[in-house]
């Protein structure tokens, strides 16, 4: 099935160009240089109230430009802005931005520097994994915005290598992963590091309780800004699901990727062990494959990333956790080798895939155990996802018949990403589409208090019982790995 690339970068239709929405020169120049000609739609939203001020509380996933949507005017006003009393650049920065892994916050940092490029600001990016002495170093030198995980800038914090009494503007950003990585407490150990009198600007993926109840506790009369539902990654790309033993899956994937359309392909599994054995297996059926996930060292990560990027690698079997946020164009194919047990995260996983107007394909390898898995994600997206039914590895018994008829079944083929947008529409055994799911919360402002303290007690309580994969605060044990933190 093939709807129309719904809210996607390069198929967002230009609705003004970027000077309209009252950025200033230098960012502009910067825009200019980066070959963006028109503002996608969360930033065509975002950017002028950010610029005015206002806290905002926008619902977009990754790949819609939500970065620059912070970003651009962040450092419009900055770069306004005097330094507080003259002073120049300390370890205080004006500028705050929360996010939950080392690779989004490396990608932000990127971002930060290719679009202040023509201002004088400096950046910086802190996260665990790697040493902190550079990181302090690059502080001391003096910083206007950060960018750091939760558990290395509590690090910072405790040694004193940071100050956050001059922040200004406080993003946090994938905040439903944060939540969902355990991470709430450290959230809110910072958020009342940052004084009061600030501009708050959140960004989901979802919209979770959790998410609203911290939405209530930090944001101040937000303005709601969002760009489609969580569902809508789903409607960008094809989908398909193989039913499948769990003994024959890895066999299952070999024949998959003979199919040559299958170019570049994220795949994934719900452990950092899985993902090692699925790549042995790969590489011994002679497959350029490499895992990204949280027990590779960083420089390892770096390498993998790198090599995917410039086509060396073929497949890369990443986590959910590791992938997060990860910015691959032209990703033709996203396989869940494994379903995941969260409907969420199947759509933050497919959303890897088709992005930068890219058209791409989604396909699922489902065990009889995680039928319930599956069953949850097309509740969520609100579709029923097309059956692949030929293939060599159709487990025994006769699983798929309350699926989908016979004749809905596709071949392998039609399994491939079509690039072209071609073979639209609704015909044959494509998943039927329901109904979008309004998200009514956004039709309303939130007048709250910052800091609330039964919604925090509630946030807490809610995360606790929702964390879906727990891992340590802040990945953040310090080893003496080079850092990548730099600044301007
Ligand atoms: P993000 O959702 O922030 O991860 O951005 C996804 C991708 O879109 C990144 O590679 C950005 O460089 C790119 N991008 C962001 N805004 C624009 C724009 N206005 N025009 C073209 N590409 C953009």
């Amino acid at each position: 099935m093939r709807l129309r690339l719904a809210q996607n970068v390069q198929s967002s239709r230009p609705l003004m160009d970027f000077s309209g929405l009252g950025l200033s020169q230098p960012v502009l120049r910067a825009l200019d240089a980066a070959g963006y000609q028109s503002p996608t739609p969360i930033q065509a939203m975002a950017i002028p109230h950010v610029i005015s001020g206002r806290d905002l509380f926008g619902c977009a996933q990754t790949g819609t430009g939500k970065t620059a949507a912070f970003a651009l005017p962040i450092l419009h006003r900055l770069d306004a802005l005097p330094r507080p009393n003259g002073k120049p650049a300390s370890s205080a920065p004006r500028a705050l931005v929360l996010t939950p892994t080392r690779e989004l916050a490396a990608q932000i940092g990127a971002s930060f520097e290719a679009y202040g490029r023509h201002t004088s600001l400096r950046y910086a990016v802190m996260f665990g994994g790697v040493g902190i002495q550079r990181q302090i170093q690059t502080l001391a030198r003096g910083v206007d915005v950060v960018i750091a995980t939760p558990g290395r800038l509590l690090d910072l914090m405790q040694q004193r290598a940071i100050s956050l009494a001059d922040v200004r503007v406080f993003v946090l950003d994938e905040a439903d992963r944060m939540l969902d990585m355990g991470f709430v407490n450290d959230v809110m150990r910072i958020a009342r590091s940052v004084p009061k009198t600030r501009q708050t600007l959140l960004f989901s993926a979802t919209l979770p309780d959790t998410i609203r109840s911290l939405a209530q506790s930090l944001l101040n009369s937000p303005v709601h800004v969002a760009v489609d539902a969580v569902s809508s990654a789903a409607e960008t790309l094809d989908q398909s699901v193989y039913f499948v033993d769990k003994a024959d899956k890895r066999s299952l994937l070999a024949w998959v990727l003979q199919d040559l359309q299958i170019d570049r392909t994220l795949a994934f599994t719900r452990t950092k062990h899985g993902a090692d054995r699925v790549v042995e297996f790969l590489q011994k059926r002679g497959f350029t494959a490499a895992a990204l996930h949280g027990n590779k060292s960083q420089n390892a990560r770096e390498r993998a990333l790198d090599s995917f990027k410039s086509g060396k690698l073929r497949v890369l079997v990443a986590t959910d956790i590791a992938a997060r946020g990860i910015d691959i164009e032209q990703l033709s194919h996203v396989i869940n080798f494994e379903v995941p047990n969260t409907p969420e995260s199947y759509v933050h996983r497919i959303g890897r895939s088709g992005r930068a107007g890219s058209s791409g394909a989604a396909l699922s390898f489902c065990d009889a155990e995680e039928r319930p898995y599956l069953r949850s994600i097309e509740r969520l997206i609100r579709m029923q996802i097309r059956v692949v039914g030929e293939h060599p590895h159709v487990p025994a018994q006769k699983s798929d018949s309350d699926r989908a008829p016979r004749e809905n079944r596709q071949p392998p083929q039609h399994a491939g990403a079509r690039r072209n947008g071609g073979g639209g529409g609704h015909s044959g055994g494509g998943p039927r589409r329901q109904q979008p799911r309004r998200d009514d919360h956004l039709q309303s402002a939130a007048h709250a208090p910052r800091d609330g303290g039964a919604a925090v007690q509630q946030l807490q309580a809610a995360s606790a019982r929702g964390a879906e994969r727990p891992v340590k605060p802040g990945f953040s044990s310090p080893s003496g790995r080079r850092g990548r933190a730099f600044a301007r």
